[in-house]
């Protein structure tokens, strides 16, 4: 008998149910993730058990699915490990904040040639869900490995802002950077008027102007033409600074990575919207110094907020797209859409005009296909859930910027059952849901009852990222020539 049928047959004789694709074999050892219950492990027999920290029975070993266990898996099927994704036009990053959707995401990419970027979160994620960047990479890859997913994945240490905060990222295994500028960006300056513009720039150290004004003044630049000096002002007074910690923050990346490493430089967590002649100025002054950029995300005009439509003009969003574009083409990296959870209206012109050459960031939307599934079999857990919600909406706020409105609402005393899961398709709700994860998971009562439901509905949660996340990967790819 193969070693992989020995180790079925021990675990099944066990009483374990096996999940069918993760059985593999390598260096005279196997392995497959295993569960019980509701609880899952991986389950090793052969040479290099002995790397894996766990319980012995029956000639397997039980091993929990830890942050260490973790990586003697990484060392051992390689494919579970994240790399960097240069080289793949299309990029999609699913950040998995319940450590529960990798399987789900990694069915729903089949098909549509996106190099999914799995494990990504924000220190502000992190600390939302007490976990760490080991945490979320571990869950990643115990998660490819239960699929055999085979075709490689990324980890992105997202909306850093320090170099403590990319040491940690880096350490802890990520493959790309996503560098957060907007602390260092004077967004106040672009709103100055005329004179206290010029006398804000008299306090710029005078080379730093010097510099600005004999590379760009009145002269004519790739995409975006001329500058002349009220705009140049402006962009040098709102943004110096920010260039300055990126170059920093780059040469700290090149200098701690011990392997390739994506670079993607964000400038859309800031209030105002990001005109091309300031990305344009941005990433010249990076080239310029020797920075390499893998991906660029602008602030596009329009609202990008969490987990609802894009809400804006959908012809200024083309407009500027299409010339964000040029400028992303002019360097050779690619455009990063953020928040791109449910944006279904923006995803032709996004897929039409980078023909596929882009990275999209979803993130909670596989959160609230969760709270879906308790919608739908848990009402009175959802009910809780939904009051919880709406009562400490105000906290959440502090954190994500929303615009919808408690009072559009409706009462979920007078609601049945059966209309729950229409909660989620309403956008007050839905987003209200979206922004307090981190309060909700938090709360002991919560947690318990929300993963034991998802374990039980483990294939039911998978078939709706499938369904949701292929509808993102569908409008993205529609108009992409073939
Ligand atoms: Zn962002």
């Amino acid at each position: 008998m193969s070693k992989k049928n020995e180790l079925i047959q021990a675990v099944e004789a066990a009483g374990l149910y096996v999940y069918p694709k993760s059985v593999d074999e390598a260096e005279g050892t196997v392995a497959a993730i295993v569960r019980k219950g509701i609880d899952k492990c991986l389950a090793v027999a052969g040479d290099k058990a002995c790397c894996f920290t766990g319980e012995e029975a029956g000639g397997v070993k039980y091993c929990p699915l830890s942050t260490e266990n973790a990586k003697a898996l990484m060392a051992l099927f390689p494919y579970t490990k994240p790399v960097s994704h240069r080289g793949h036009p299309f990029t999609i990053g699913l950040g998995d904040r319940l450590g529960l959707a990798t399987p789900g995401h990694v069915r729903a990419i089949a098909g549509y040639g996106a190099f999914p970027i799995l494990a990504q979160q924000s220190i502000r994620e992190l600390n939302l869900t007490s976990r760490t960047f080991a945490d979320v990479i571990a869950a990643a890859a115990f998660g490819v490995f239960q699929e055999g997913y085979k075709d490689g994945y990324g980890a992105d240490g997202d909306h850093l802002k320090t170099k403590p905060e990319i040491t940690y990222a880096l350490e802890s295994g990520c493959t790309m950077i996503t560098l957060d500028c907007s602390e260092h960006i004077d967004i106040k300056a672009a709103a100055l008027s005329p004179e206290a513009a010029e006398a804000a720039y008299a306090e710029v150290p005078e080379e730093v102007r010097k510099h600005y004004e004999e590379t760009y003044l009145n002269k004519e630049l790739p995409c975006i033409g001329k500058l002349d000096l009220p705009e140049l002002r402006s962009i040098v007074l709102v943004f110096w600074k920010a260039i300055v910690h990126a170059e920093d923050c780059f040469r700290h990346i090149e200098a701690t990575r011990t392997t390739d490493v994506d670079f993607e430089l964000s400038i859309d967590e800031t209030l105002t919207i990001t005109s091309p002649a300031e990305h344009f100025v941005v990433v010249n002054e990076l080239y310029a110094k020797g920075v390499k950029i893998d991906s660029v995300a602008p602030h596009f005009s329009g609202a990008f907020e969490k987990g609802v439509e894009y809400a804006g003009n959908l012809n200024d969003f083309a407009r500027d797209f299409v010339v964000h574009q040029e400028i992303a083409d002019h360097f050779g990296y690619k455009l990063s859409v953020h928040s791109g959870s449910d944006k279904f209206s923006v995803f032709s012109t996004v897929g039409r005009v980078t023909q596929g050459h882009v990275h999209v960031k979803t993130a909670g939307t596989n959160w609230l296909e969760a709270v879906a599934v308790v919608a739908e079999h848990d009402p009175d857990l959802y009910r809780r859930t939904h009051k919880f919600a709406l009562e400490h909406r105000p906290e959440a706020e502090k954190y994500y910027h929303v615009t919808t409105k408690v009072d559009e609402i409706p009462n979920i005393d007078l609601e049945s059952d059966a209309y729950l899961p229409e909660y989620l398709h309403l956008v007050a709700s839905r987003q209200t849901l979206h922004i307090t994860y981190g309060l909700l998971l938090a709360e002991p009562w919560f947690k318990e009852a929300f993963y034991k439901l998802l374990a039980e509905k483990e294939e039911e949660y998978y078939a709706r990222l499938v369904s949701h996340i292929g509808k993102h990967l569908r409008f993205l790819t529609a108009e992409i020539k073939k």
